[in-house]
């Protein structure tokens, strides 16, 4: 198993710092060879080696109804042909606006970027272009990109500043990145009063992926929405992994709550590199070049992306069926994942919005935050890992990632992943 993915491995940690092109894909945390693919269609990977795979992660988010999409295929060939890239304006970046408009309705305005992190980055630089602040409260666990305001930790009090948590962030930066507890809107409430106003954004994710899949309480959203107005901060919802996913609309349709500013990934390229924040009217006319505050790029609006995400997105809001048929499958997935822990008396806590999943290996009886997230076995998700992968599924590499379900997944594929995870549960207890 894995002997070709063995061999690129090594040769990959040559010639790219951890032969990787970003960490999360280098196994990490649960060790051993990451698999190199070579590739896909519809919900099954190929590896190098030929082994197949049902696939679990949907590059993170965007292979929404599966790889290969037809469409997709088609609307890049047919773009390409055309040129790659003009930098110049084109028809279907404006066709691509109309369409988030039409089925994001809080999205007054979008500019495209190239990454999930611009568009963060963006974000909270036109949110304290806007308010003329500076601090940004953000949630423990929560990600938005490798943005230097946003690799930022704790400080050991509620109430003390950040510190930087990778080399090359500054002190300088750190002091104005606050941090709450994701669920809590006491600690975000105490920020607000002690930094009355200083702060210009609040930024989270609004179901949280990146700790595991984390629901926002009965109540969060809204409480940040009211403590947002009440304090002249903007609210950003980083839906990245949210948007176009958890219902057509968003996190924001979802939960019935509307931010001042919103960023998207991933999705709205289809796979290919594209990010994209969007709002208030009010807000975004900050932007250059209408405002003042500069934000560019020789590659954003792209036209492959373009066409690719288009493609994608139209099929979305056209048939929206494809929600609750995903909703259906991922509901089926949990049952069935459920049915298996508990029959090996295994503790579990089974989060999912959505077609997002997170099962966690943990005594607690809900996880809430990044303190009862961190409390899911490590060591136990690691043997269960592998021996999923294995079995030929192909799940997040890490205990703090969320499933994502395609709408090209089938009910053979559920019941063997099912089965997959029954035998998979019983070699990890064995360990
Ligand atoms: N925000 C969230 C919620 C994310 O999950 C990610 C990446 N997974 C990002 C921002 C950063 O996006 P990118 O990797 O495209 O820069």
């Amino acid at each position: 198993m894995l002997e070709k993915s063995k061999k690129l491995f090594e040769r990959a940690q040559q010639f790219i710092p951890g032969g990787v092109n970003s960490p999360a894909r280098a196994f990490k945390s649960v060790g051993g060879t990451p698999v190199f693919l070579e590739k896909a269609k519809g919900s099954i990977l190929t590896d190098v080696d030929g082994k197949e795979y049902i696939d679990y992660v949907g590059s993170w988010g965007p292979m929404i109804l599966g790889h290969a999409y037809e469409p997709v295929i088609e609307a890049v060939k047919e773009t390409a042909a055309k040129s790659t890239s003009f930098g110049a304006p084109t028809e279907i970046e404006v066709k691509m606006a109309e369409l988030v408009k039409q089925m994001v309705p809080g999205v007054d305005k979008i500019r495209m970027v190239n990454s999930g992190t611009e568009a963060c980055m963006s974000a909270i630089r036109v949110a304290r272009g806007y308010t003329g602040r500076d601090k940004v409260i953000k949630f423990e666990g929560n990600y938005h990109g490798h943005g230097d305001s946003f690799l930022i930790n704790a400080g050991s009090g509620a109430l003390t500043l950040g510190q930087p948590s990778s080399p090359g962030v500054t002190e300088g930066t750190a002091k104005d990145t606050l941090t709450a507890n994701f669920n809590d809107l006491n600690s975000v409430k105490k920020l607000l009063n002690e930094y009355e106003g200083e702060v210009a954004a609040i930024i989270l994710e609004p179901v949280a992926g990146n700790m595991g899949c984390i629901p926002p309480k009965k109540g969060f959203l809204s409480g940040l929405r009211e403590l947002c107005d009440a304090h002249d901060v903007v609210l950003i919802f980083d839906e990245v992994m949210t948007g176009f996913r958890v219902a057509m609309g968003g996190a924001q349709e979802r939960y019935g709550v509307t931010a001042d500013l919103v960023t998207y990934g991933k999705i709205i390229g289809a796979g290919l590199p594209v990010g994209a924040f969007g709002g208030k009217q009010e807000i975004m006319d900050v932007v250059s070049p209408v405002g003042n505050v500069y934000q560019a790029g020789t590659l954003s609006g792209n036209p492959l992306a373009m066409a690719a995400g288009y493609a994608l997105l139209s099929e979305l809001y056209e048939n929206p069926l494809h929600y609750d048929e995903l909703e259906e499958k991922t509901v089926k997935l949990a049952r069935g994942l459920k049915d298996v822990l508990e029959e090996h008396g295994v503790p579990f806590v089974l989060n999912q919005v959505g077609s997002m999943l997170s099962v966690f290996f943990t005594e607690e009886e809900e996880v809430i935050d990044f303190k009862t997230a961190n409390t899911t076995d490590q060591a136990f998700f690691k043997a269960y890992f592998h021996q999923m992968l294995e079995n030929g599924i192909y799940l997040p590499p890490s205990p703090f990632e969320a499933l994502f379900l395609a709408n090209s997944l089938t009910e053979d594929h559920l019941r063997k992943t099912i089965e997959a995870a029954d035998e998979s549960i019983k070699v990890a207890l064995d360990n």
